[in-house]
């Protein structure tokens, strides 16, 4: 058993420091079959969606929380979100004619290598209730990892660290966060922060991605008194809805609603994220065009 699916919560007992740990693998599929994605390109949507995960971990909050990477090179786009309660969805855009050179390289490129050295990340929290918030940092990383690193450095005031991997339909991720000194000194909290910085280090993706989370944690911390709170598990799922597309139709009303019935006969709208696809026929279009008259 490797705790597919989940994510699960640890506290060191001894110091103010907290983790997550998770991985994802039947949650991914339907996001990594959504299309026909070059390995590097599924490898590091892989990372990006253990990555939005981690980030919407360390929040307080009922809603959505979305990773938006964008960038010039051959992928120009990486989007992964995660609710509060563990639904993920993502995909990715990229260039297929860039593409060949960046994937035939054995090892996995780099970020810089896939998305360019212009790049920018954008984190955005959609609470349900209240306002939204969004930081920007540039993709001047080799590894996403390090990117979102640099987020937290500019965000939080807790120091953070991230490991990420992804590949063969599989992705998993550690977090470590120095919490408010509560349990220790700061002078303490920072040396066990580096201690147990080192000893995370040592960890090797293999071991990430296929050891229980108790034995990754057993051979970093052994030392330590570690609490696992309980796992969380984790599942794709899309917001996307036929009341959605009709209102996406409506808006953009009457007249233009018209022609597309006048030209097309219809209107098919594929949702990017789950690949489902939405037919308004000539009936479905003339009701809406119809209400919208109404108003
Ligand atoms: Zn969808």
């Amino acid at each position: 058993m490797s705790n597919a699916d989940s994510k699960q919560r640890f506290f060191f007992s001894d110091c103010d420091i907290r983790g997550e740990i998770l991985r994802l693998e039947a949650s991914l599929a339907p996001i990594l079959q959504a299309r026909e994605y070059p390995l590097s390109v599924q490898s590091v949507l892989s990372e990006a969606m253990a990555a939005v995960v981690l980030l919407a971990s360390t929040l307080k909050f009922e809603g959505r929380l979305s990773l938006q990477a964008q960038g010039s090179g051959a992928v120009t786009l990486l989007l992964a979100e995660a609710t509060h309660d563990g639904q993920i969805r993502g995909l990715a855009k990229y260039d297929e004619t860039q593409f060949d050179a960046a994937d035939t390289n054995d090892s996995q490129p780099s970020l810089t290598d896939l998305l360019g050295t212009e790049g920018v990340m954008a984190i955005t929290i959609r609470p349900l209730h209240g306002k939204q918030y969004q930081g920007v940092v540039p993709l001047d990383a080799d590894s996403l990892a390090a990117c979102i690193e640099h987020y937290f450095s500019q965000s939080e005031q807790l120091k953070t660290r991230i490991w990420l991997t992804g590949g063969n339909g599989r992705a998993a991720g550690l977090l470590l966060q120095q919490l408010p000194n509560q349990v220790s000194t700061p002078d303490e909290n920072a040396d066990i922060w580096q201690n147990i910085e080192t000893l995370a280090n040592t960890l090797t993706m293999e071991e990430l991605l296929d050891l229980p989370n108790e034995e990754v944690l057993h051979r970093l911390f052994h030392e330590q008194t570690v609490q696992l709170a309980d796992a969380q598990s984790l599942r794709f799922g899309c917001t996307c809805s036929r009341d959605k597309v009709s209102r996406t139709l409506a808006s953009l009303g009457a007249a233009e609603l018209q022609s597309i019935l006048d030209e097309l006969g219809e209107a098919s709208i594929n949702c990017d994220f789950c690949g489902q696809t939405e037919v308004f026929d000539a009936v479905d279009l003339a009701q809406i065009i119809h209400e919208l008259s109404d108003q």
